[in-house]
């Protein structure tokens, strides 16, 4: 049998491994159980196309695209290795070809889409070509939590079980949630051996910002890279129009792009910016997949992504060819609000809707990061980084951080006293000793919270409560009206059975930046 390294070059004209691959192949090849968790790119079919060749028997592929399927079938061809797929989309012929090199013992790879393992015919045709080796692609779609569930996926367990071979799963979905149900349905009780790599993308900036005036942010991020190619990511419609004008009049070649659009119009833009230069796309999420452009020096987002997968995948899109690439990510208290009741008013069940906060609270931790940002990205995917990266803001900028006990528990302690019936702004009145005829009305003056937050402006308050809320400590409650409501993490605080640090505000850190050289 040929090694792997020689069939890597040989057959796939490769002259080393990604990181990671070559671990996986050797795990895969030797017919032990693995589950691998890569990035979208960091070339996951090759660790299982390689073992393929070194293994006795076939390879079935399970994948849930018949486009993905045809493309790796016919690259293996190009490559001169005999791999066939079954599925709906094949030609007579195709399917004859299929048999025919099946029945010859010719074939090593075989595709499959997940809906064949229904037929009661599957299984005594897959024990009758000796499989050797099960490989299903996109793995997270055993997951019912998923946006991607596949029922047929479900069938992939028992079928191991009944041919007995060894399986290799794979998935770009990290969150431990997703890995532990691709564990429980693939595997049984067999845990695999887990490999999780490749999620660093070091050519990439990290930095966050408090938002104060977002438009002037994000127009000043752009004036700094002018004439370079580069993705504003929006929370709404109406703002992709709005920011992609205001660049315009700042001189440069920018467009919106919206799922509101007409399909011909969205191609478009997808055109010009996969085919010119120095071209912004201002967008809601809907824009990425038709994105192919390895060189996107940058991306920015004027809203709060939605979860920290969210916000790794979005950013991902930037610097694919490996080159310097920068990103800058806005957020403000009106986005947390906006993303929780975007959880709570959500058709998902309850417990979904607690681990998309969690999803969220582990973006809100990063955004207030004390310190290095891509180690704590990192952490959140399970992969290590032993040095702080050099390559975030926080690196470049040490974190003033200060002892945040003493006003966290001001702020608790008056939103207990008004009931958890306000939001931030009236109780900031209250902290400051603010007379306003609000405050008057509801007799507010005479609380003994009243003014006992005077040593902080405003605008520090207003931080103290983005960083309440980005740790969780207090939610928006969608039945009154966003008023804020203590969570269980904010009573040990309260209790004085816990300290808490926070960072100096950002905004102030933002506003004595140098201005930015055009
Ligand atoms: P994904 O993990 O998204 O399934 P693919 O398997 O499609 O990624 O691989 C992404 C790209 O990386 C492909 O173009 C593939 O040819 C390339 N690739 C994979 N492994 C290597 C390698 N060892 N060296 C160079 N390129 C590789
Ligand atoms: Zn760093």
């Amino acid at each position: 049998m040929q090694s792997a390294a020689t069939l890597l070059s040989d057959v796939f004209g490769f002259d080393t491994f990604r990181p990671g691959q070559e671990e996986i192949v050797e795990a895969v090849a030797q017919g032990r159980n693995v589950l691998a968790i890569m990035p979208t790119g960091g070339g996951k079919s090759l660790c299982f196309q390689l073992p393929a060749l070194m293994r006795e028997g076939v390879t079935v592929v399970i994948s849930p695209l018949i486009a993905l399927m045809r493309d790796q079938v016919r690259s293996l061809h190009e490559a001169g290795v005999e791999a066939g797929a079954l599925t709906s989309g094949n030609t007579p012929e195709e399917t004859d070809a299929v048999w025919e090199a099946l029945e010859a013992g010719r074939l090593k790879l075989l595709y499959i889409a997940p809906e064949r393992l229904a037929a009661g015919s599957a299984l005594g045709m897959l024990r009758r070509i000796g499989v050797g080796l099960i490989a299903v692609d996109e793995a997270h779609c055993v997951s019912q939590w998923g946006h991607d569930f596949r029922p047929d996926y479900l069938r992939i367990g028992e079928l191991r079980r009944a041919l007995g071979v060894p399986l290799a799963a794979f998935t770009a979905t990290a969150d431990l949630e997703t890995r532990e149900e691709i564990v429980a349905r693939l595997f049984d009780r067999q845990a695999p051996e887990v490999f999780l790599h490749g999620f660093d993308r070091p050519n990439i900036h990290l930095a966050f910002e408090a938002k104060n005036s977002p438009r002037k942010q994000i127009l000043q991020f752009a004036a700094a890279r002018k004439g370079q190619s580069g993705i504003v990511y929006c929370g709404t419609r109406a703002k992709t129009e709005g920011l992609a004008q205001a660049l315009r009049e700042d001189g440069h070649n920018a467009c919106a792009y919206h799922g509101g659009m007409e399909a011909d119009d969205r191609r478009q833009v997808e055109h010009r910016f996969n085919t010119e230069d120095g071209l912004i796309v201002v967008a809601t999420v809907a824009f990425g997949m038709g994105v192919d452009k390895p060189d996107i020096r940058w991306v920015a987002h004027a809203d709060l992504p939605k979860s920290i997968e969210a916000y790794y995948q979005e950013i991902g899109r930037a610097g694919r060819d490996g080159a310097p690439a920068e990103t800058l990510t806005l957020f403000g208290s009106e986005d947390i609000r906006l993303r929780r009741s975007q959880i709570d008013e959500g058709l998902a069940p309850p417990e979904r809707r607690v681990a998309d906060h969690g999803r969220l609270n582990a973006l809100l931790g990063l955004a207030e990061a004390l310190a290095c940002r891509r180690k704590g990205l990192l952490a959140y995917f399970g992969e290590e980084l032993t040095q702080p990266c050099g390559n975030c803001d926080v690196c470049a900028r040490p974190v003033e951080s200060f002892d945040g006990t003493q006003p966290v528990r001001m702020a608790l302690s008056a939103m207990l006293r008004t009931e958890e019936w306000f939001g931030s702004g009236h109780l900031i009145d209250i902290l400051t000793g603010n007379v306003t005829d609000k405050v008057r009305e509801r007799g507010h003056h005479s609380l003994p919270t009243f003014g006992v937050g005077k040593d902080y402006s405003r605008a520090e308050w207003q931080a103290i409560f983005r960083q309440m809320m980005g740790h969780d400590l207090c939610r928006p409650d969608p039945t009154r009206h966003g008023a804020l409501k203590m969570t269980e993490a904010a009573h040990p605080i309260l209790r004085g059975d816990a300290s808490i640090t926070l960072r100096k505000d950002s905004i102030k850190a933002a506003q004595r930046r140098p201005a930015v050289k055009a």
